[in-house]
């Protein structure tokens, strides 16, 4: 069994992550991505690499010994719609694109796992390596998944990562149960009568009623919902037919809210049909509600959260459990077919917050995250059959 030197596969890696960043590409158009991880992967010998599942995804498949049993590692691999504030060398050459979410670094630290797992094994059984496309969007897992990834590359149990500013570099945090929220998305279209700005009785504008029920649809939260159930809701945008001396007669808000149990997203929609009818009925104008369901809440199975823990003991700098987050991740799309658990990696204390134009993903947490997974692999697919 050939032990690879881990000061060279730092470096190794370190060079990928780069070459990466440079080259962030979109959901579903991660062309340039997935080649570069099927052809690390072909090179580092693994039994299956397989491309284009659910679009532009790759699975890597890796045996050893005569174990049954398989468990699964993702890692995330698209680009978001930002554009680049940086001086440094690797930044963006794709204008309005970059890796401001870090996974660039998620699918690094993976394939890092991948080549030191092909070059000294060290479990017994099938390790599925799933670079997902269009995470951003909360739509990548599923397609995978409806690209029958669970009948085609079957496993028990799955582990992913997030790269986390201000927890420090090497350190991680998980938690059992709810670790990070759905994501809904509303528009609420108010209609009425636009008219002249001078003549307001004589129409019945929507503005007004639009600030209304921005204000009452705070409530949601703070009356209507238990303080023991963390959720939010967020009007984001507000935007209206009206113009200078013109009342509008078309407002519509969007928004997003986030929840941590089916129950609560449920409740969240009922109370926002019931507000939004009631005030446009006080302002004598209309409502339609549409409420869409974009990331389901991510929930760690208590069992693998022990597991992650055990397997970190002296390989990563401390544990400790996460609250939950209200950030929405797809790898919840994947626990709805098995077991599995999402933990929180270090990025360091200095770094900017996660979609920052700013945002580098760490290099010197590489290691980090590469020695989880293989950790992960000994320990859940125990035994030493080596290469
Ligand atoms: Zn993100
Ligand atoms: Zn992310």
């Amino acid at each position: 069994m050939a032990e690879l030197d881990r000061d060279v596969l730092k470096q190794e890696m370190t060079g990928w992550r780069r070459d990466l960043h440079a080259h962030p590409e979109f959901g579903f158009e991660e062309k340039r991505t997935a080649a570069f991880v099927a052809a690390k992967l072909r090179e580092f010998g693994l039994d299956d690499v397989t491309e284009g599942v659910g679009g532009t995804g790759v699975v890597g498949t890796l045996k050893r010994g005569s174990g049954n049993r398989a468990i699964a590692l993702r890692a995330d691999m698209d680009a978001l719609r930002i554009t680049e504030q940086s001086a440094a060398a690797h930044r963006s050459q794709n204008t309005g694109f970059m890796h401001a979410c870090g996974h660039d670094g998620h699918t690094t630290m993976l394939l890092g796992a991948a080549k030191l797992l092909a070059a000294e094994g060290g479990f017994d059984g099938t390790v599925r390596f799933v670079f997902q496309p269009a995470e951003e969007w909360g739509k990548g897992a599923l397609a995978m998944l409806d690209d029958r990834l669970m009948q085609r590359f079957p496993f028990d149990e799955i582990f992913g990562l997030h790269n986390m500013p201000g927890l420090p570099i090497g350190h991680f945090e998980t938690r059992a149960g709810p670790i990070m929220s759905a994501e809904d998305n509303f528009e609420i279209v108010l209609k009425g009568i636009g008219g002249h700005a001078a003549r307001p009785h004589s129409g019945n504008e929507t503005l007004v009623a639009a600030c209304a029920l921005v204000t009452n649809l705070q409530t949601i939260v703070s009356r209507r919902l238990s303080p023991a159930d963390i959720s939010v809701v967020s009007v984001t945008e507000l935007i209206t037919d009206g113009t200078r001396n013109a009342l509008p007669g078309l407002a519509r808000i969007l928004g997003d809210a986030r929840s941590f149990r089916p129950e609560v997203s449920a409740e969240i929609e009922r109370q926002m049909r019931v507000i939004a009818q009631g005030t446009a009925a006080a302002y004598n104008v209309s409502a339609e509600v549409t409420y869409s369901r974009e990331f389901v809440p991510l929930q760690n199975d208590a069992e693998l959260v022990d597991e992650a823990f055990a397997a970190t003991q002296g390989v990563l700098a401390v544990g400790v459990a996460a609250e939950p987050m209200t950030g929405s991740e797809d790898f919840a799309r994947f626990l709805d077919h098995v077991p599995g658990c999402f933990v929180f990696l270090g990025n360091g204390e200095a770094s900017v917050p996660l979609h920052n134009s700013s945002y580098d993903f760490n290099d010197d947490g590489l290691l980090h995250g590469t020695n989880f997974h293989v950790a992960i692999v000994r320990q859940r697919l125990g035994g030493a059959a080596g290469k």
